[in-house]
């Protein structure tokens, strides 16, 4: 058996935001906005917790999900912040960091600004 391409493993996305139903997407929305605003670890973690179930997924305490907020493409990708190969492009003291999923961090990096 000969394998001709090396395709590096990426972890696919938890969701894609296209997919979801109206419904789902407003409660993600809605909870990441609330984690936006939380500047309270408590806080965040339930409205992060909240956005999880908006989409179907239990997430572990603590994590974090984001939809890729790459500005190159119109990627609709939904995915854990502890992914790997992913680029952070804005970060934030409180509230949301802005990523780039792992397949746009491959295929077009974005170049964070200081
Ligand atoms: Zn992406
Ligand atoms: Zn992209």
């Amino acid at each position: 058996m000969t394998v001709l391409t090396t395709t590096r493993h990426q972890a696919e996305p938890l969701a894609h935001y296209r997919l979801l139903t109206a419904v789902q997407q407003h409660g993600f929305d809605t909870a990441i906005q609330r984690a936006n605003d939380a500047h309270d670890a408590d806080r965040y973690n339930a409205a992060m917790h909240t956005a999880g179930l908006a989409i179907g997924i239990a997430l572990a305490d603590g994590a974090e999900i984001t939809q890729c907020a790459c500005q190159d493409c119109y990627c609709d990708a939904v995915f854990d912040t502890s992914g790997p190969d992913l680029i952070v492009i804005e970060t934030t003291d409180y509230g949301v960091q802005r990523f780039q999923c792992a397949a746009c961090a491959d295929d077009h990096p974005a170049t964070p600004e200081d």
